[in-house]
């Protein structure tokens, strides 16, 4: 499982989303946060690691085909710099309607730099996930940054903001450099697939 990813398309409006009915996951973090380089080390294969990000393509849904059967949707950040206000909103607005409304998602894997307390954009998604029934997790990625004391204690503070979810919500340390976590997130992924 996790061999082969093909970049299938681009999506820009909701009508442009897959309807072949194959299961996704989503994933959501802001630019820079570790996402290509964690959906490679989760790909089996390194020689046919996942598609490396598409400069200027932040706002796009990028579509992965996995071992033709499931897609990985790479989610663009909100909130980011280079786009005007008005394209802010009409992108949190589609990424609200697609994390409510995709009847085909099946997981939101949620990336945070580990390093960094979650930004607004991630206190906002946790938010919003509280209104979801969709399978919920946070990969704090780079750990391998931080000591032993620091990963416990931003554990520790994650956990403590999530009691206000009102629903368990794993967390997992993630290195795509020391490969820590990446197992455990192969098995959470197919589980959520399975
Ligand atoms: P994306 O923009 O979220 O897709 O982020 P990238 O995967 O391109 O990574 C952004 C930067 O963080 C790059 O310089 C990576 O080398 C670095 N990076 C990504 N994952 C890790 C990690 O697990 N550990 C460390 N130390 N650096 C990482």
């Amino acid at each position: 499982m996790f061999d082969k990813a093909e970049f299938t398309k681009g999506v820009v409006s909701w009508k442009q989303l897959p309807r072949d009915g194959r299961p996704e996951i989503a994933f959501v973090g802001r630019s820079n946060v570790g996402k290509s380089s964690m959906l490679n080390a989760v790909m089996s294969r390194k020689k046919l690691a996942y598609v490396s990000k598409r400069p200027g393509k932040t706002t796009e849904f990028n579509f992965f085909l996995i071992d033709g059967k499931y897609y990985f949707v790479d989610l663009p950040g909100y909130g980011y710099a280079r786009v005007s206000k008005s394209m802010r909103e009409k992108w949190a607005n589609l990424i609200e309607q697609y994390l409510d409304e995709r009847q085909t998602l099946r997981a939101v894997v949620h990336l945070i730099d580990s390093r960094h307390p979650p930004m607004e954009q991630d206190e906002d998604l946790i938010d919003f996930m509280r209104g979801s029934d969709v399978p919920y997790l946070i990969a704090l990625t780079k750990a391998d940054k931080l000591s032993g004391n620091e990963r416990f204690k931003t554990v520790q503070r994650l956990e403590k903001r999530l009691e206000e979810v009102g629903r368990s919500v794993p967390i997992i340390l993630t290195s795509s450099k020391s490969g820590r976590g990446i197992k455990e997130m192969r098995g959470w992924l197919r589980d959520f697939l399975g």
